[in-house]
């Protein structure tokens, strides 16, 4: 089908035409034909997820001992056991479901988006929008989101091994073929999953969604599998880990408890709450909301993770290599000076308006033939469009097309006239391999080739130039004296480029059209840096993060602007692509570190520095946006992609995108990345600290004084509201002004460090010490037992309120951080506080939890108690920050 139909044909059977489908009509066929979308299976849905909530192992016992306590007429223990274990249920649902929320989101903001003709016009859509008869434009990098007609190819390759498995890419054209040519041979033909690596095309789609030959090939595709980060999975197996020798404890201390003259059934609920206030099985989902709740604040920092492990990559980032031109730089290009007829010319004018003019030492240039043909050499060589909008010039396509089309306009030479004349009949794309573009157009003088590119290239294929009126022999002489030139235009950061053209004989092969051309000129192009960027880098080295340009630009134009940006410091070193390939493997590792430019490199030499890097022992995020950048953002650990100029192909194979292709958005992700950790590391330790102390309290009040501190329930509710609201508060604690301060962590680095380890069970020893005290006081005052329940039961909460303050961040003190900037903590400890006075107040609930009302003088020492847990630990923060200095 389709195949061995002429275009106009297929575009009739489709009801459509070149310049595409209505808005309207696009809306209709989406109705009939479904989006664009291979099916997935079914998500998990809201009831499932929390049905599988109860799937733990813990809670199962649990439900057990309510149903054994219920047995043995404890209807009351009974109750309080479910409920718990339905909050605790409700807990984790609300957790993941925010978590999956989160990453459906992540998901939704990464989706592709094609270019295709609707009313006429060219538009960005999203590829699930695509319906059969869209007008699809093709380019370079693009991954091909249906299956389609080709209507024009030029010099088109479509990379087709995810369909075939053949890996040389496949050259299209555009002619019919026989009905029985066998798929993979279907030259006019474009098929959903491969992607275009060179060249230019347009199609019409044919099939969408699961009718594709890939949709039929897939069949059901599985659920998007939930990568769990390396941080998960350690947490997991200390988990079970943690969970073992609990249960091993737990169950020698029941039987000891037993042999003691406990009741058995009192002993087993007891062991089954304490396993369970041991076990810090909330984590896991209070991990993966910390990673997902990150990564939310990411995007509104312009930076989309693709994949949850990433978050912790960043975190331990410590060089990152980058593009130039648009991330570093704003890729808004004007052309300053030009270059013609051996004398420099200056233009004026500000951006894209095409209004200003030239100068040659200050006095106008009117007429001037040589600058005509570099100005129309420039506008015929270029695919950018100049538009209006809200009042102000701006250009649609590539930047450094748009400031030619520009410095065109500006002597009045448009564009669009001068294609009408000059009508384009052949052309070879640019790529970063070649470094240069050449159209062919005809026109009433004959057939012309005109090249744009890397003046060093585009010198490479001439061997006349335009000087005086006239052709004449590139001499040597006259080649460096342009080369020198070309040295002094970037030694004032200008981007320059070359041109050249040359009358050619009908019917020749464009690619044969290179060579023997007439050098018109050079054209300098000024692209500042981004504001923010110098601050960015800045930030990077305090971070201890190194920053490295990788640039496809000219050496001394990459160099002048890493001077001027702070990439480049005394002593680095500038290597150009050819200086690289003339390096050995080794040779080039032991100097790796020392160079902070790349410039006039081919995407191969990305993979090159990677993979040294990577030697070294650094954790490599790198910049790209080409098709061919694909293998560099693969191997490194973290490959960035841009979202605004950025190849769909290259952002498939990335693990960030960046919405503002902004270098700084690199660095504000690495703080987001750093900070993600803390705050999951600061969780932890507030919760180690309250499975410890409640341990510790139980353990010591069984074996020294026989006697159970806190009652089963009682220790099921500290697990539960201490799991509960604060670490989530924690999880949203903004960076503080340390973060980007410190070396970044290192990825061997283990959960907790030890630091943190040794306070979390300081701080859990502090408390169980103090309520052992007031045990031990409250007996020998002969206070019945619901008494020292009640007092040690509420002390312990109470305590671990004040130690979530000390958690907000492990060395800075709570009252430099203000105590009332994590709101979300204070809503979180006012009502776990509020919970635990219904607890002991509330008629009913007191004699679900054995407690009884507490009077003001036992509030009296509570407070002051438990406040020791935050005056401690900001003492020792304090005593640790003044050894520091
Ligand atoms: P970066 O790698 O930092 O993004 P870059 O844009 O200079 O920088 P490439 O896109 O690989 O890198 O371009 C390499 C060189 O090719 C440029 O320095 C320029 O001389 C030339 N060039 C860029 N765009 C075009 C184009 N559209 N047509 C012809 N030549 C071009």
């Amino acid at each position: 089908m389709y195949h061995d139909e002429a275009a106009d044909a297929v575009l009739k059977t489709l009801d459509t035409s070149e310049t595409g489908l209505s808005s309207g009509e696009a809306e209709n066929r989406l109705e009939k034909y479904g989006k664009n979308e291979l099916k997935e299976e079914e998500k998990t849905s809201a009831v499932k997820l929390f049905l599988s909530q109860f799937k733990s192992f813990l809670i199962l016992i649990l439900i057990v001992a309510a149903l054994f306590s219920a047995f043995l007429g404890e209807l009351v223990d009974a109750l309080v056991i479910l409920f718990t274990v339905f909050l605790a249920g409700v807990l984790g649902f609300v957790q993941e479901y925010r978590a999956e929320e989160s990453i459906k989101l992540l998901k939704s903001l990464t989706s592709p988006e094609a270019l295709v003709v609707r009313d006429g016009k060219e538009v960005k859509v999203p590829s699930s929008l695509l319906v059969p008869g869209d007008i699809l434009i093709l380019q370079a990098g693009d991954r091909i989101p249906a299956d389609a007609r080709l209507l024009e190819a030029q010099s088109l390759k479509i990379d087709e091994s995810s369909l075939t498995g053949e890996s040389v890419p496949v050259e299209k054209s555009i002619k019919i073929l026989l009905p029985e040519t066998p798929q993979p041979d279907r030259k006019n033909m474009a098929y959903t999953g491969t992607s275009v690596t060179y060249g230019r095309g347009k199609a019409v789609i044919t099939a969408t969604g699961m009718s594709t030959a890939f949709g039929k090939l897939a069949g059901l595709l599985g659920e998007i599998e939930r990568e769990r980060t390396p941080l998960q999975e350690k947490l997991d197996q200390f988990g079970r880990w943690l969970g073992a020798a609990t249960l091993i404890v737990v169950a020698f201390v029941a039987v000891l408890g037993i042999f003691k003259g406990f009741d058995p059934f009192e002993m087993f609920l007891w062991g089954v709450a304490l396993a369970v206030a041991a076990i810090p099985e909330a984590l896991p989902a209070v991990v993966t909301v910390g990673l997902a709740l990150g990564v939310r604040r990411m995007v509104k920092r312009h930076a989309l993770v693709r994949k949850l492990p990433s978050v912790e990559t960043l975190g331990s980032t410590n060089i990152i290599c980058t593009d130039k031109t648009g991330t570093l730089t704003q890729n808004k290009m004007t052309v300053e000076k030009v270059y013609v007829n051996g004398t420099m010319l200056s233009v004026t004018g500000n951006g894209y308006e095409p209004v200003g003019d030239f100068f040659k030492e200050g006095q106008p240039v009117s007429e001037d033939i040589h600058l005509h043909k570099l100005l129309v050499t420039g506008a015929l060589c270029n695919d950018a469009g100049l538009v209006e909008e809200e009042g102000i010039g701006d250009i649609i396509g590539d930047p450094t097309e748009g400031a030619l089309v520009v410095a065109a306009a500006k002597k009045g030479i448009w564009r669009p006239d001068l294609e009408l004349g000059h009508r384009r009949i052949g052309e070879v794309p640019f790529s970063s391999e070649r470094k240069m573009m050449t159209t062919l157009n005809a026109s009433e003088e004959g057939l012309y080739a005109y090249s744009k590119g890397a003046p060093e290239v585009i010198l490479g294929c001439c061997t006349k130039i335009f000087l005086g009126g006239q052709e004449k022999e590139l001499t040597p002489e006259i080649r460096k004296e342009i080369l020198d030139t070309v040295n002094e235009m970037a030694n004032q950061t200008l981007r320059v480029m070359g041109f050249a053209y040359r009358q050619v004989p009908e019917n020749i092969v464009p690619e044969n059209a290179e060579r023997e051309m007439v050098f018109a000129g050079l054209m300098g192009m000024r692209d500042p840096p981004r504001e923010e960027v110098k601050v960015a880098i800045a930030t990077c080295t305090d971070a201890g993060i190194r920053t490295v340009m990788i640039t496809g630009d000219h050496k001394t134009t990459a160099f002048a602007i890493a001077r001027e940006i702070g990439i480049y410091r005394e002593g680095d070193l500038v290597l150009t692509g050819t200086e690289l390939d003339a390096l050995g493997d080794k040779e080039f590792e032991d100097m790796v570190e020392k160079v902070s430019v790349y410039a006039r490199v081919y995407p191969e030499h990305k993979l090159k520095v990677v993979n040294a890097l990577k030697k070294k022992g650094y954790i490599v995020a790198m910049t790209g946006d080409g098709v061919n950048d694909a293998p560099a953002l693969k191997a490194a650990d973290m490959g960035i992609a841009m979202g605004i100029t950025g190849t769909e192909v290259s952002k498939e194979a990335s693990s960030m995108i960046l919405t503002d292709d902004n270098f700084a958005s690199i660095v504000s992700a690495v703080e987001e990345g750093r900070n993600i950790l803390k705050n999951i590391k600061n969780f932890i330790a507030y919760g180690l600290t309250c499975h410890i102390g409640v341990v510790l309290i139980v353990l010591v009040g069984v074996l020294a004084w026989q006697i159970l501190p806190v009652i089963a329930v009682q220790i099921l509710w500290i697990n539960l509201i201490t799991d509960g609201l604060p670490p989530m508060a924690l999880s949203l604690e903004a960076p503080d002004r340390g973060l980007m301060k410190q070396k970044p962590r290192k990825s061997t680095e283990g959960l907790v460090s030890r630091r943190m380890l040794i306070a979390s069970l300081g701080l859990g020893a502090l408390i169980a010490v103090q309520s052992l005290g007031v045990l031990s006081w409250a007996l020998e005052e002969g206070m019945p037992l619901p008494k020292i329940q009640t007092l040690i039961f509420t002390l312990v909460v109470i305590s671990l309120m004040f130690n979530a303050f000390n958690w907000r961040s492990d060395r800075l003190s709570v009252f430099s951080l203000g105590i009332f900037t994590n709101w979300p903590l204070i809503y979180a400890i006012l009502s776990t506080v509020l919970l635990q006075l219904a607890a002991i107040y509330v008629p009913v609930l007191q004699t679900a939890f054995r407690t009884v009302p507490l009077s003001l003088s036992d509030w009296g020492m509570i407070i002051p108690l438990a406040s020791t847990t935050l005056i401690v630990m900001e003492v020792v923060k304090y005593l640790e920050r003044r050894a520091h200095r």
